[in-house]
């Protein structure tokens, strides 16, 4: 019997995006899968049942994919009642944010179901690049936050002269030049604002002016961490920073923020006062917003608050899912490569010793085997297998 894919539709009421779409469907029906689509899972999204069916997805109810898949996709994390209801043996697909949900991924352990965090992806790996979430989705929410901050902001992007007068350019500031943040100066560049980037890693000041962007010199000494990542900045560091960040921020109307340090809470760049000193009429868009707090004072996620200036704050929390057919075209690709790396002669073979998996499966066969994750709840560390060597003729 064919190996069974099952697609879910999201239950957070703010997720508009599908984890497979029928382009990757018609793909793996090619290549020789079922492929099971919970009824409306794609519709937000622009994908339609008759798209998934007319590339022979099958569509059902939740209940009928939850009993019969072998693998079940999704973007973010099951609810309570899909978790129960989930078996042993199946493999689950998603962006779970594992570290954070450590209570969930013991429960999945003790059900014995297997998880691939698709966050857990390591990136400095080439051939793991077709299945990085964080940069596919991240690139959709910086594109737009552009768009966010001119829609909210009162003025024109660009410098207009026309017969009834010039109207100057925009200026628009990004704090956090990844990922998210060099698509937002892009964008910005492209509706005809001036730019400027901002970053601890100096390596990004390339990037931001290969855009056209100028780069912010910061007065952090060196800012970058492992893997490509910004490290923690010591308090006397991010003091120092939110005072040359409200200079910075005066001079500007729109202020993007990206900035995200992986397993901290989100710095904060954008203070109190900066909020006060800034020009009536500023826009922040601050990407990072989140339960644990933004990189803004105040922001909250999915919130847009404006206050007496005209000062207006947005929390875009989960942008990506406002561009909801883009991102889950891209998400379903990282879907898709995943598959590719795991299903072999029509089964799902885990090889933990693979330097790609070895980072991405958070749970396998009732125990936690991510490292990060197993150093997060104090479990030690699983003993290394040995290579085995083969011996020469
Ligand atoms: P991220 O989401 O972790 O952070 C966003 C940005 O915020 C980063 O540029 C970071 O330096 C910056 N930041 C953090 N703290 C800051 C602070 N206090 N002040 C100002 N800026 C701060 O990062 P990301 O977008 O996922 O990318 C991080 C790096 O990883 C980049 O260099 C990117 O090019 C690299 N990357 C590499 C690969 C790969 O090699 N395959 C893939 C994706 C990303």
């Amino acid at each position: 019997m064919s190996l069974t894919i099952g697609v879910l539709k999201e239950q957070d009421e703010h997720e508009q995006r599908v984890s497979v779409d029928p382009e990757v469907t018609k793909r793996l029906v090619k290549a020789g899968l079922t492929v099971l689509v919970e009824l409306g899972a794609g519709t937000k999204a622009n994908f339609f049942d008759a798209d998934y069916e007319s590339v022979e997805g099958k569509i059902t109810d939740r209940a009928s994919i939850l009993s019969t898949a072998d693998v079940l996709t999704m973007i973010s994390n099951p609810d309570q009642a899909t978790l129960s209801a989930l078996k042993t043996g199946q493999l689950l697909i998603g962006q779970f944010n594992a570290l954070t949900v450590a209570d969930e991924m013991n429960q999945l352990a003790s059900t014995k179901v297997n998880v691939l965090s698709l966050e857990l992806v390591p990136r400095t790996i080439s051939r793991a690049q077709t299945m990085d979430v964080l940069s596919s989705q991240a690139s959709v929410a910086g594109y737009k936050a552009a768009l966010l901050a001119s829609n909210v902001f009162p003025k024109y992007f660009p410098m207009m002269i026309t017969a009834a007068g010039t109207v100057k350019p925009a200026k628009v500031l990004v704090l956090g030049t990844g990922v998210a943040g060099l698509q937002a100066i892009g964008t910005a560049k492209r509706l005809g604002a001036i730019v400027s980037g901002y970053d601890v890693r100096p390596a990004s000041r390339g990037e931001v002016e290969s855009l056209g962007a100028t780069f912010l010199t910061s007065s952090v000494s060196n800012g970058a961490g492992a893997g490509g990542y910004a490290r923690e900045l010591t308090a006397e560091e991010q003091a120092a920073q939110q005072k040359e960040l409200a200079d910075f921020i005066s001079q500007n109307d729109i202020i993007i923020t990206t900035a995200q340090v992986p397993g901290h809470k989100p710095p904060l760049l954008v203070t109190e006062e900066s909020i006060q000193n800034a020009k009536p009429g500023s826009v922040f868009v601050d990407l990072a917003a989140s339960e644990l707090g933004g990189n803004v004072a105040g922001s909250q996620p999915f919130e847009t608050n404006i206050d007496e200036r005209q000062v207006t704050i947005v929390g875009a929390a989960n942008l990506a899912s406002q561009v909801p057919n883009s991102a889950s075209q891209l998400f379903a690709k990282n879907v898709l490569a995943v598959l590719n790396y795991v299903i072999k002669d029509e089964t799902v073979q885990v090889d933990l010793q693979d330097d790609v998996l070895k980072d991405l499966v958070a749970v396998y066969d009732g125990e936690i085997v991510n490292p990060r994750l197993r150093k997060t709840l104090n479990l030690p560390e699983l003993p290394k297998v040995e290579p085995i060597e083969t011996e020469g003729d």
